[in-house]
Parts: structure tokens; C-alpha cells; sequence
């Protein structure tokens, strides 16, 4: 007796520690492991059932199977499955909506991914995730149109353009030109419409603008503004640079600015500073200059800028200049506003209201006051001896602004005279003449206004 318990309780503690193994081996082996595949669907809440929608499930032990699904007017229809399948860690499907689905014009549909994996957990049948989601239908593009618009764009010149934009769910509006350049409209005078500046940059060879719509179910609006363009001829000069000229600004120059510090070669010097320089001084010019306010404006009424008193041209703006020493070119820019004289320390006034951006020193520009006039307008005082103003100050037509001098990269006393249109460099003249701005801003707008009125 005693001989078969002791066998007895020999094969009972055999059992346990075999059930204990075999529990033990359940809860710590991968192929019983217990965590649920993850499954993500990028989306923002929106879906046009046009572009696929991406779903990711990633499981650790391999995914098992899947099972895609969408259930729109009551109809549940299976986009994707696989049973039995793939065992990879991470599979990433591309679902289409199929097209009667479209056809019931539901206002919002059900996605249901479900997945599990190659577990042996849960008596083989593996982990399985469930997510439901539903997201809005919207299939219609932005209903975009162009109301009214100045007829030429000049090569470095400005245009206007108003459009009607309507989505209900609209995401972003814009204003594209060849280069990539997007321009930015503002809410304009009724509900659904917009206007814009634009500009074609003195160095892009052609332009064309688009007027851009996207929802935020990802339907895109695209059409062209049908402006006529005017190419235009710049100057290019060559000027030879003189050791005088070496020996005296830039030296001058180059005390003023760290940079140059990297050479002791005057030649060295003024290519850092002409190149250099610029570029840092024209960054934060085009920074300041980009900032188009979202709030709606019922009107823009500008009067010719007349900045200086009987000033004299003596620089036009665009020209090329190249700069060669000793019969070899050294280096090039670009001039980017007008340059006006009259006598030394004029007084710069503005005909324009506007808010000043600011009003400091900015390099070879010297000291350089900028306003902003709205819609993106901006208008730039480089060279001043001083300025009248500070940042944040209100301007009022017939304000004075500052005295004209020669600080920065100047060589006698003059106004440099920059007008921008958000971030981009254009030709002062033009907002400096009464039928340009009657032609191009004051009847567009007037234009545009009865067009709207009548709707
Ligand atoms: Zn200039």
C-alpha cells in the first residue's frame, strides 16, 4: 500500500509540474502572446471616396488575417480581407471606396477594420482588434470662381484679383504663380469672397496664376485667373569697381559688418557684403513683408505714392548690375526698388495710411522704414539719415515718415524706394501712377463689388 501511494503521489506531483509547465509555457511563449494587433486609419474625419485611405496593422507575433469594411445606407461592403494570411509584422493596405457607394450620396459612412493575429492564444483563434470609425462625405470640390481681375500683369508688376470660393468644408485657399510662389487672399466684402494681390517677380520668366481650393476631404478646386501678361525689359549694367570705391565705402562698410571679417581682401569684402549681406537683408525684408491679415476688408483705396518732393530719379528698379574688376566679373544683384533724390536730408512722406512694420537698421539698406498698407502692400525707406517713426506707429496720409541720407550701401544721399507685395519685390512706378492704380485697383474692386451686388 504504502509502495503504490508513494508511486501514487510520484505520478500526481509528475502531473502538476507538468500542468505548471505547460501553464507556464502558455503565458510566457510568443506564439501565446496576448496583445491585440494595432490598427490606425489616417484621417482627418473627412473622406471624398475618391482618394484611397491608408490602414496600418502591425503585430508583433504576424498578423493573421483582416477584414476591411464600410457600411454606408444600412449596406455593409467588404473593401479588403485576407484570412489565414500573410504573417508579416506590418501590412499596409490602400482601400478604395467602390463606386455605387458614391451613388447613394450617404453623409457619412462607417469604416470597420478588423484584425487579428498569429497568436495561439484565446484556444488558437489569436488577438483580435476592432476599430470603428466614421468619417464625413464630402465629394464635391471647392466651387471657386473668378469675379473680377486687373487685365495686364507686367513683368515685375503687381495685379489684383477677386474670386468667390464656397465649401463647407474648405481648408485651404490660395493663389499659386509659375515658380511656386502662393499668394494668400483675404476675406473681401460679402460672405464667399475673396481678394488678392499678386505679383510677378522681376526673375521668373514667365507668369501665370492659379486660384487653388482644397477641402478638407482632400477634393481639389484649380483654375487659372485669365490675366494677360506683358513681358518687360530690364537693364543690365556692368560696373567696373574702382579701388577709390574699394578703399573708401567698403572699407567703410566693412567695419560695420562682422561677415566680412573673413577676409582682408577688399575685393573679398565687397562680395560679401553685395552678396552676403544682401541676402540676410532681403530675408528679413521679404519676412516683414509676407504678413497678410485674415480679417475681411470691404475696400482698398490707394492714392500715388509720391514719397520724396521733386525727387529725381537716379536708379530704376530691376536693373541687373553685374560688378567687374579688372576687366573680370566679380559679382552681381539685383536692384530692387527706385532709387529718388532731391536735395540732401528730404523729407520721405506718405501718401498712404498704413502701420509701421519697422523701423530700424537693415544692413546695406541702412536705415529702412517699412509700412504696411494692407492686402499685403508694403512700401520700404532705405538709406534714411533718420526716421520719424516707430514700430507700431499708425500712419496717416501726409505723414512724414524720415529724412533721406546715405546709410548702408550708398553712395550719395538718396531715398531707395521699395514696394512689395506680400514678400515680393515689384515696380515702384506703377503705384506711383494714378491710371495704373485706377485701371488696376480702384475699378477691379469697383468692378467686382457690382458684380457681387447683383448675385
Ligand atoms: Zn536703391
Amino acid at each position: 500500500m504504502r509502495r503504490s501511494n508513494k508511486l501514487g503521489s510520484v505520478i500526481g506531483m509528475g502531473i502538476v509540474i507538468g500542468v505548471i509547465g505547460v501553464i507556464l509555457f502558455v503565458v510566457f511563449s510568443p506564439s501565446f502572446e496576448r496583445d491585440v494587433p494595432s490598427v490606425t486609419v489616417e484621417h482627418n474625419g473627412y473622406w471624398n471616396l475618391k482618394s484611397p485611405l491608408k490602414v496600418r496593422i502591425n503585430d508583433q507575433s504576424g498578423i493573421g488575417g483582416y477584414r476591411v469594411a464600410l457600411e454606408a445606407n444600412g449596406e455593409s461592403i467588404s473593401l479588403a480581407q485576407a484570412q489565414n494570411a500573410v504573417a508579416l509584422p506590418e501590412l499596409l493596405l490602400s482601400v478604395e471606396a467602390p463606386k455605387k457607394v458614391a451613388a447613394f450620396k450617404p453623409e457619412s459612412v462607417k469604416l470597420i477594420v478588423e484584425a487579428h493575429d498569429t497568436s495561439s492564444w484565446n484556444f488558437f483563434r489569436g488577438n483580435t482588434a476592432r476599430v470603428e470609425l466614421s468619417l464625413i462625405v464630402d465629394t464635391k470640390a471647392p466651387q471657386v470662381s473668378t469675379v473680377a481681375h486687373s487685365m495686364y500683369v507686367h513683368k515685375g508688376g503687381s495685379g489684383m484679383v477677386v474670386f468667390a470660393a464656397e465649401d463647407p468644408n474648405l481648408d485651404s485657399l490660395y493663389i499659386e504663380i509659375e515658380g511656386g510662389k502662393r499668394f494668400v487672399a483675404q476675406p473681401f466684402y460679402k460672405e464667399g469672397y475673396f481678394i488678392s494681390l499678386v505679383a510677378w517677380p522681376l526673375t521668373s520668366d514667365g507668369f501665370s496664376a492659379r486660384l487653388i481650393a482644397t477641402d478638407k476631404a482632400g477634393n481639389l478646386h484649380k483654375s487659372t485667373v485669365p490675366f494677360r501678361v506683358s513681358d518687360r525689359t530690364y537693364q543690365l549694367s556692368k560696373l567696373k569697381l574702382s579701388d577709390a570705391f574699394l578703399e573708401g565705402k567698403i572699407a567703410e562698410l566693412a567695419e560695420l559688418f562682422e561677415i566680412t571679417h573673413e577676409s582682408d581682401k577688399r575685393l573679398d569684402q565687397f562680395r560679401l557684403i553685395n552678396e552676403r549681406v544682401r541676402e540676410k537683408n532681403e530675408k528679413l525684408i521679404h519676412e516683414l513683408t509676407s504678413v497678410v491679415s485674415s480679417e475681411r476688408i470691404d475696400t482698398f483705396e490707394i492714392t500715388p505714392f509720391y514719397p520724396l518732393k521733386n525727387g529725381q530719379k537716379v536708379a530704376s528698379f530691376g536693373d541687373h548690375r553685374l560688378y567687374f574688376y579688372n576687366e573680370e566679373q566679380v559679382s552681381e544683384s539685383y536692384h530692387l526698388g527706385l532709387d529718388l533724390a532731391s536735395v540732401q536730408m528730404g523729407a520721405i512722406m506718405s501718401q498712404n495710411a498704413g502701420t509701421v512694420v519697422f523701423s530700424d537698421f537693415n544692413g546695406i539698406y541702412g536705415t529702412m522704414p517699412v509700412i504696411d498698407h494692407g492686402l499685403g502692400l508694403y512700401t520700404l525707406y532705405g538709406h534714411c539719415s533718420s526716421a520719424a517713426v516707430q514700430k507700431g506707429d499708425k500712419i496717416h496720409p501726409g505723414d512724414k515718415i524720415a529724412n533721406t541720407g546715405m546709410s548702408g550701401y550708398a553712395m550719395g544721399d538718396h531715398l531707395h524706394f521699395g514696394v512689395l507685395v506680400q514678400g515680393i519685390e515689384v515696380r515702384p512706378e506703377e503705384w506711383m501712377d494714378a491710371k495704373w492704380i485706377k485701371l488696376n485697383i480702384t475699378d477691379t474692386i469697383s468692378d467686382a463689388k457690382k458684380i457681387i451686388d447683383r448675385k
